[in-house]
Order: structure tokens, then C-alpha cells, then sequence
């Protein structure tokens, strides 16, 4: 009877998100922008916008079963959030939280989920404003929609990379894949390298400030956070900007403790870099004649940021190894649904 009907198997999280964008909106009135971004725009409201961010983590998808630490997991909700209204350049400043409970979870371990959240509440000084409870048939599963607001002047999009752009990210790539290797027993590091690439996975921190000092410049042209992977999400900001990337490979920002990690277990740290996700480093494109005024202020405010690419006009990925040959290359990382998988 079901036969010849298409699983979302075949379609793959980012087709089912094209498949469903179609029939949306109902009242553009008020939206800026709706599905594609990190985050969906509404307003103007006396020359502020609202962004809008809602994400899932769920047991044995999202987090290994039976979470060692619920604080990490609960700091860990609210920071991939938080991430995405850095990558709009926004203030991040209220959440609603639902949570589905397994039968038999301890309070206690409730307590500390929320003592995580709390953790990060806290230093960013966000709200939690309401949220629902429900019972769950199969592991732990918790939504945050997180409300913050921005100059809508300033706010970066997704689709404003345009060809000869700089290509920065924030911060070193591929801690938070080799800590989920030591996490599910894989792989193994010294003990001190071991403790830090784990906390990187575990403890995530959502570049909030320098995604604000980013937007406010006025100097970028598109932003978008790495939550799946670098290929991936850059793969996300030149389709939503209709132009293609070249990576340098030799520019990638990789940490002593990576590079440690991989000579260890015989792995490219290079090749983790491009598809590791969960790193939450922003990525923004610049226009060359911004590109030293931008970093020279972003520099002096004790912020990091690496150029590892440029915007081309030909669409796709492209990689130049370290010994200067170019290659296109698929965008890889990670994807719900297996066939859109690498
Ligand atoms: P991010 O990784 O930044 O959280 P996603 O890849 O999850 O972004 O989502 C991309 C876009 O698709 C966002 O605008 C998001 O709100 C939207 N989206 C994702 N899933 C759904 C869904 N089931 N229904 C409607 N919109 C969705
Ligand atoms: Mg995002």
C-alpha cells in the first residue's frame, strides 16, 4: 500500500525544510524574514526587530543516552540557541523552554539541567519566560525558542555574500568533533588534551559578543553560525547568497590540542576542521575594502577571527591544499536523515 510513497529518508532534513517553505506565510505583513536564516525576523517595532530561534536536543540524536553531566546538557540547550541569534547579530533576551520527561528521571537530575540553563541565562542575562512539560514514550527531548532583538539596520542575513568577499570564522574548527570521538569512546588523547576537546563539545561557547560587534560594524556582508559543520554551513550561506566559496586550507584555525588529538589516532585535523559540526564559531564574509578596518577593530577589542576563504561568483565548493591545488569538494557534515548524509 506504501509502496512508491517517498520516506523523509529520501528527502533529507534540508529538502524536507525546501519541501515544506512553500505555503508558509500566510501574512507577510511584519516578516523580514521567515525560514532560511538562523534566525526569523519580525518588526520593525520602534526601530528595533525581534529574532527568533528554536531548536531541539534530543536523547540518542542530539546527546548520548543517559548524559554524564545534566548542567553541561542544559548549558549546552541554551547555547546552541544563543548561537543563532549571534550569527544575526542580535541580543539575545528571552526563552521558552518545553521539555518531554522520561518516566523514572530523577529530580536531581532535572535540578541540574536547569542549573545549566541557568549558568547561561545568567551571563547573558536572558529570561525564561514560560515553556510546557510533557511526559515522554523514548529519552529526554528539550525545545528552546529564544526571542532576542537588534538595529534592523545592522542585522546579517544568510543571503549578503557577494563574489570577492573574505571568508572569516571566529575561532579554531574541529574541537567539538574530536571530543564527541573521546565522548563515545572511539578515540583516545592524553588525558589533559582529552579533558579540554571534551569540554569543548560539552560546553560550547555561543560567540554572542562578537557576532553584536560583527553586525554593528556595518562592515560584513552575510553571517551564519557553524553548528553543522564548516562545509555544510558555508554550503547554507552561498546557497541562500546564490555564489560558490574557495577555502584555503593552510588558513584553517586548528588548536595544539586537535592537532595532538589526530597525530594520536592517525587522523587529518584538516579534514575534521571542514566537516566537524557543534563548534558554534560564527562565519562571516566580508567586502575586501572592509576586510583590514573590520579585523583591525574586531583585534582590538581582544577578539579572534581567521580569513580562510573568499566568495566566488561560480557557485559550489572549492578547496586549495596546502601544496596551492584546487578542488571542488561536497559540503559534508552533519544532516538528519541518512541520504542526504556523507
Ligand atoms: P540552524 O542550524 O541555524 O538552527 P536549521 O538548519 O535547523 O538552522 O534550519 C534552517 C531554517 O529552516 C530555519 O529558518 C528554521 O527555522 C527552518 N526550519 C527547520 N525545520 C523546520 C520545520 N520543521 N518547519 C518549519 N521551519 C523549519
Ligand atoms: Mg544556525
Amino acid at each position: 500500500m506504501n509502496q512508491g510513497k517517498k520516506t523523509i529518508d529520501h528527502l533529507g532534513e534540508f529538502g524536507f525544510i525546501r519541501s515544506i517553505m512553500k505555503g508558509c506565510m500566510q501574512n507577510p505583513e511584519g516578516v523580514i524574514r521567515g525560514i532560511g536564516d538562523d534566525c526569523a525576523v519580525i518588526g520593525p517595532y520602534e526601530n528595533r526587530v525581534f529574532l527568533i530561534t528554536t531548536d531541539l536536543l534530543m536523547e540518542h540524536v542530539h546527546f548520548l543516552p543517559g548524559p554524564k553531566s545534566y548542567r553541561d546538557l542544559g548549558a549546552k540547550t541554551v547555547a546552541v540557541n544563543l548561537s543563532d541569534i549571534a550569527a544575526m547579530g542580535g541580543v539575545p533576551r528571552h526563552l521558552f523552554l518545553s521539555i518531554a520527561i522520561p518516566s523514572g528521571m530523577f529530580v536531581e537530575d532535572l535540578s541540574q539541567l536547569y542549573a545549566g540553563m541557568n549558568d547561561l541565562c545568567g551571563l547573558h542575562r536572558v529570561n525564561l519566560l514560560g515553556g510546557d512539560t510533557s511526559a515522554s514514550s523514548d529519552g529526554l527531548l528539550i525545545n528552546i525558542t529564544l526571542i532576542g532583538e537588534a538595529d534592523p539596520a545592522a542585522v546579517l542575513y544568510r543571503n549578503g555574500a557577494s563574489p570577492g568577499d573574505a571568508i572569516y570564522v571566529t575561532g579554531t574548527l574541529g574541537n567539538a568533533q574530536a571530543g564527541l570521538h573521546l565522548l563515545t569512546g572511539k578515540m583516545h588523547a592524553p588525558q589533559d588534551i582529552s579533558e579540554q576537546l571534551i569540554v569543548a563539545h560539552n560546553r560550547p561557547q555561543p560567540r554572542v559578543e562578537t557576532g553584536r560587534l560583527i553586525a554593528e560594524s556595518l562592515l560584513a556582508s552575510a553571517m551564519i553560525d557553524i553548528s553543522d559543520g564548516l562545509t555544510s554551513d558555508l554550503g547554507h550561506l552561498c546557497e541562500e547568497s546564490a555564489v560558490g566559496a574557495r577555502l584555503f586550507e593552510k588558513q584553517l584555525p586548528l588548536s595544539e590540542e586537535l592537532k595532538i588529538f589526530c597525530r594520536v589516532n592517525n587522523l587529518d585535523p584538516r579534514a575534521i576542521a571542514l566537516s566537524g559540526g557543534e563548534d558554534y564559531e560564527l562565519l562571516f564574509t566580508v567586502p575586501e575594502k572592509n576586510a583590514d578596518l573590520l579585523e583591525k577593530q574586531l583585534k582590538r577589542q581582544g577578539y579572534k577571527l581567521f580569513k580562510i576563504g573568499e566568495i566566488m561568483r561560480q557557485s559550489g565548493l572549492h578547496l586549495v591544499s596546502s601544496e596551492g591545488l584546487e578542488r571542488q569538494i561536497n559540503p559534508s557534515g552533519f544532516n538528519h536523515f541518512s541520504s542526504e548524509a556523507p
